[in-house]
C-alpha cells in the first residue's frame, strides 16, 4: 500500500498479550516425545503414560506394630486386671516367611512390615504385653521391648478386635490399579509411590532443552573488565535459571556481538542442539539490533510489538532441523532486564511447559489488593513487580475475602534489577486502566511456584 506524503505514518497495531501468547502456544504442536526412565529421574517431570502399580501394597497382610500375632478372639475380654496368657510358638521377622500357625492359645512374635502368620487375625503391640519364663515368671517388664529372647509365653493386657494392627494387603494400592495418570507432575513423594509400587520405569515427556544467548558490543561475561561502557551480563545467567526453574534443561550459548555473523554462528550452534533458543537484546528496530535478521536467516521470524509493560518489542520465529519432529522455537526478548525476564515469564515458559507436557502452562492466579496507588502506561497491560504483606511467620497476610496485600517492589524501570529480584508476584493492571488507587483490586501472577 502506497501512503500520500501528506499522511502520517500510522503507529504500528499493539498485539494483546492473550494473542502473543495464543500464536506462541500455537507454535508448540505437541509436547516433547516421551522416554523411560527411573522413577527417580523422572521427578518434576511430566507422566506422558499411565503408570500402574505393578504390585499390591501391602503385597501380603502385615502387621503394623511390634508385637505378637494373635487370634483376636482369645482375647475377648482381656483387660489390666485380667490379662490372658497365651503360648508363644514362634516368630516371624521382616523379610521372612512365616513357618507356623497361630492356634487358639498361642501366638507369635512378629515385627513390624513381617508378614502375618497363618491363623492369626490380629497383631497386639509389645507395649500391652509382659514376656513370661516358661515357668510363667515374668522375663521382664510389661512391655519391655521385642528384642530379648523369644519368651515362652506372654500375658496380653488388652483385647484387639479382628483387624487391630494388621494391614491389610492392597489396602494402600490394588495391583493394576493406576497410580499417575497422563499429565500428572511426578513429584518426590510421587517417585517413592511409584517404586514402592515396584515400577522400575516411568514414561515421561523429555524436558525441553533450551539455549540462552545474550546480544550487546557492551555485555561483558563475569570477571570481564567493564571499561568505560560495559555492563555485566545479568539476562545470560537470570534466563538460564528460569529455564532451570521452569524444569526444562538450560544451554549456555554465550554473549554475541552486535553482528550479524556473531549472532547466526551461535543460533546455528543452538539449533543444531536445542527445542527453543531464547536471545536476549537486539530485537530493536536499531542499526545494531540483528537478531531479527539472524532469525530470518535460519528459519522464519514474527516480530511484534505487544502491548505489555514492560516490553519492548519481542520476536518469535521458528526454525527447523532435520532430525527434530517438531520446529525449534526462537524468542527474542527486549534487552532491559525486566522487559528479558517478565516477556520469559508471560511468553516463553508457558511454552516450555507445554514442550514438557503439562496440561495446564499456566501460572496459578490470585487476586490482591493494592496498598498504595499505582499509574502504567496508557493501553498496555501492565505487570508490576510487587511484594505480598507477611506477617512474622513469612504468612502472606489476606484479607476477609481471601486476597493478597501487595505493594510495588521497588522502582518500575524496566532497567530495574533490585525491585525485580525481591519480588513475589506480578500484578496485573488492564489495558484501559491508567492509573489504580490504594485499595484496589488486582490480579495477581505468583512467580515461585513450580
Ligand atoms: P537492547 O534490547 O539490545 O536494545 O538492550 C536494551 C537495554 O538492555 C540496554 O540498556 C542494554 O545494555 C541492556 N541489556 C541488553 N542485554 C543485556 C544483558 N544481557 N544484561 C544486562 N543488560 C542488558
Ligand atoms: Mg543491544
Amino acid at each position: 500500500m502506497t501512503m500520500t506524503s501528506a499522511s502520517p505514518p500510522s503507529a504500528p497495531r499493539l498485539m494483546s498479550v492473550d494473542e502473543a501468547r495464543d500464536r506462541v502456544l500455537a507454535a508448540v504442536a505437541r509436547p516433547l516425545r516421551a522416554e523411560a526412565v527411573s522413577p527417580v529421574a523422572a521427578v518434576s517431570r511430566v507422566v506422558a503414560e499411565a503408570v500402574v502399580a505393578m504390585t499390591s501394597l501391602p503385597p501380603w497382610d502385615n502387621a503394623a506394630m511390634d508385637g505378637y500375632a494373635v487370634r483376636s478372639a482369645d482375647l475377648s475380654g482381656a483387660s489390666n486386671e485380667r490379662p490372658v496368657r497365651l503360648m508363644v510358638i514362634g516368630e516371624v521377622r521382616a523379610g521372612s516367611e512365616p513357618d507356623v500357625e497361630v492356634r487358639p492359645q498361642c501366638a507369635v512374635r512378629i515385627a513390624t512390615g513381617a508378614p502375618l502368620p497363618a491363623g492369626a487375625d490380629a497383631v497386639v503391640p509389645v507395649e500391652e504385653t509382659t514376656p513370661l519364663d516358661p515357668v510363667g515368671q515374668p522375663m521382664g517388664t510389661r512391655g519391655r521391648d521385642a528384642t530379648g529372647p523369644l519368651p515362652a509365653s506372654c500375658l496380653v493386657h488388652v483385647a484387639a478386635a479382628p483387624g487391630a494392627s494388621v494391614r491389610r494387603a492392597g489396602s494402600d494400592l490394588a495391583g493394576g490399579a493406576m497410580i499417575l495418570d497422563r499429565g500428572a507432575v511426578v513429584t518426590p513423594s510421587a517417585v517413592a509411590l511409584i517404586a514402592g509400587a515396584g515400577v522400575r520405569q516411568v514414561r515421561v515427556h523429555r524436558r525441553p532443552r533450551v539455549g540462552v544467548l545474550a546480544t550487546g558490543d557492551e555485555i561483558r561475561a563475569p570477571g570481564e573488565p567493564l571499561g568505560a561502557a560495559g555492563i555485566p551480563d545479568a539476562n545470560r545467567p537470570g534466563l538460564l535459571a528460569h529455564v532451570a526453574a521452569a524444569g526444562a534443561e538450560p544451554i549456555d550459548l554465550g554473549i554475541a556481538a552486535d553482528r550479524l555473523d556473531d549472532v547466526l554462528a551461535r543460533l546455528r550452534d543452538g539449533i543444531a542442539r536445542t527445542d527453543a533458543i531464547i536471545v536476549s537484546g537486539g530485537v530493536s528496530v536499531g542499526p545494531y539490533d540483528v537478531v531479527k535478521a539472524a532469525f530470518e536467516a535460519v528459519g522464519r521470524i514474527d516480530l511484534w510489538r505487544v502491548a505489555v509493560q514492560p516490553g519492548k518489542p519481542f520476536a518469535f520465529g521458528t526454525a527447523d532441523r532435520s532430525d527434530a519432529p517438531q520446529p525449534i522455537l526462537l524468542f527474542g526478548l527486549p534487552g532491559n532486564p525486566v522487559s528479558s525476564i517478565v516477556t520469559f515469564e508471560l511468553f516463553v515458559r508457558p511454552a516450555l511447559r507445554r514442550l514438557a507436557g503439562h496440561p495446564h502452562p499456566f501460572r496459578p492466579l490470585d487476586r490482591a489488593v493494592l496498598t498504595q496507588d499505582v499509574s502504567k502506561s496508557h493501553r498496555r497491560r501492565a505487570f508490576l513487580r510487587v511484594v505480598a504483606e507477611r506477617d512474622d511467620r513469612g504468612i502472606v497476610r489476606r484479607d476477609g475475602r481471601g486476597r493478597v496485600y501487595v505493594r510495588l517492589a521497588g522502582g518500575q524501570g524496566s532497567h530495574v534489577l533490585s525491585a525485580l529480584a525481591v519480588t513475589d508476584a506480578l500484578a496485573v493492571i488492564p489495558e484501559a486502566t491508567d492509573e489504580l488507587p490504594n485499595g484496589a483490586e488486582v490480579e495477581l501472577w505468583w512467580l515461585d511456584d513450580a
